[in-house]
């Protein structure tokens, strides 16, 4: 259940494997790749070559794509038990975790998550988002707030070789935007992102990316972390660096501001500031506040403080950890007794942190452990392929498959070939199906 990299990579392990199998897909869109299309920024185009793999093992005869199916309306476990000796559930994170400062309700506070989907052209949130801000904070310091911070601080035209469809690409034009705060509670060397990602900031010939020298401070255990990680240790470079370089003169500014945690966003009927306090270093790589308070007058805020699973109709939930409680994949109840023939894998796993690439050691775990418990599996009513074909379609379910899915990569691809672009996305989720199952 969902075509994101998680799933896509445990069809692969299970269709490589020695067992005799055949795989269906379930996803909730009518296109595969999870947030590969939906959540990976639309400048990042060498993130395509993993697509490029995907695609090939979607391509394999023994697994189907089943798309425009959302588990827990259109189909649920009980259904999916009838047909197949075991559910792996890999439906990822869509949401953004909370966080919780007063004013965090206010117009012009908003969730990376919502931010990134508009602007990756997702069916299901509005097609206008509100630029209106010329100066805008975001908080967090991962490779997520960053893709929030470069999109916004790019001009549209810009981003015009890319996929986005042509409502951001008229939201980003019109948007005033000139100065976009980036804030962490913590030093550089305590900073997420990775160093391929914050160098690519500096790219734009639009964007002067600013660091404060005041913001370089390093306790012992900022240094602990710097040598024992090659990736800190580029990161805080990096930072040192342009901290100490001259500023150009390019058009908007991203600033990037350590040891500010954000207490308050403030306004009345919409964001006018935001209230940071300034942190210091407690010796061991944390923080504690110093008292001194500084007001920015920001008129947009983004939060980009991780994002988060939802929980499965008829599947355990931890709400804590916003996972589903596991052994290696295997699903645990309640009482963490193994649920039969239930399996994870992905960031529904293990929560949502790291990259693509992580989630092929995740399903090698879960697809070995599956594999073992092989012999032990329910065997379903149905062995006929077709019949959850008919059941679908019994229940009127305009699902699309891997051929559709076909039709509308050709689609879009067509849209973007007048103007020397890749492909152009489509976003309506109707035209997405018709396109699909035309
Ligand atoms: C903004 C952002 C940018 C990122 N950029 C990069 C990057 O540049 N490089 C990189 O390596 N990694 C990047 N990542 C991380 C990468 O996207 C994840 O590691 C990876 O997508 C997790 O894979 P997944 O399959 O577990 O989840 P997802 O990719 O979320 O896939 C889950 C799939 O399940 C489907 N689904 C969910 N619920 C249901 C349901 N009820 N019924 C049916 N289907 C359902 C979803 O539609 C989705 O297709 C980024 C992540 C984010 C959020």
């Amino acid at each position: 259940m969902g075509a994101g990299p998680a799933g896509i990579y445990a069809a692969d392990i299970l269709d490589k494997s020695e067992a005799e199998v055949s795989v269906d897909l379930f996803e909730r869109m009518p296109a595969p790749f999870g947030l590969i299309r939906y959540g990976v920024a639309p400048d990042h185009p060498r993130i395509k070559g993993i697509v490029t793999a995907l695609h090939k093992v979607l391509d394999r005869p023994g697994i189907r794509l089943l798309g425009n199916i959302d588990y827990g309306t259109d189909i649920k476990l009980d259904d999916l038990r009838e047909y197949y000796d075991a559910v792996i559930f890999a439906t990822g994170a869509m949401s953004d975790r909370p966080l919780e400062i007063p004013g965090i309700d206010l117009p012009g506070s908003f969730g990376a998550a919502d931010f990134v989907s508009w602007y990756d052209g997702h069916p299901d949130v509005p097609r206008t988002w509100p630029l209106e801000a010329t100066s805008v904070a975001v908080l967090g310091v991962g490779n997520v707030a960053l893709d929030v911070a470069r999109i916004l601080a790019k001009t549209a035209d810009e981003l015009l070789s890319t996929d986005i469809p042509p409502n951001v690409y008229e939201g980003l034009k019109a948007s005033p935007v000139t100065d976009v705060h980036v804030f962490g509670r913590r030093g550089p060397a305590q900073a997420k992102f990775t160093p391929l990602e914050l160098r690519e900031l500096d790219h734009s010939p639009n964007v002067e990316v600013i660091v404060y020298p005041e913001d370089i401070e390093f306790d012992e255990g900022s240094m602990a972390a710097i040598r024992s990680s090659k990736q800190v240790d580029m990161v805080v470079k990096t930072l040192q660096e342009w901290a100490i370089r001259d500023q150009g003169d390019r058009p908007k500014r991203l600033h990037l501001h350590f040891f500010h945690s954000p207490t308050e966003i403030l306004g009345e009927d919409r964001v006018t500031g935001l209230r940071t306090e300034r942190t210091e270093l407690t010796g061991d790589g944390n923080v504690r506040g110093t008292g001194e308070f500084h007001d920015w007058d920001v008129q947009a805020v983004y939060r980009a403080v991780g994002y988060l699973s939802s929980p499965l109709t008829e599947v355990p939930f931890d709400h804590g950890t916003g996972t589903v409680p596991n052994k290696g994949g295997r699903v645990l109840d309640m009482d963490e007794n193994q649920v039969p023939g239930v399996y994870v894998t992905g960031w529904i796993k293990r929560g949502p942190v790291g990259l693509i690439g992580h989630t092929k050691g995740d399903a090698a775990e879960t697809i070995a452990n599956l594999l073992a418990d092989a012999d032990s599996l329910a065997r379903p009513k149905h062995d006929d392929p077709d019949a959850i074909l008919a059941f679908l379609t019994e229940r009127g379910v305009p699902f699309t498959t891997w051929e559709g899915w076909g039709k509308l990569d050709a689609h879009e691809r067509s849209l973007g070939e007048p103007q020397g672009r890749e492909r152009v996305k489509v976003v309506e989720r109707d035209e997405m199906v018709r396109v699909s199952r035309r």
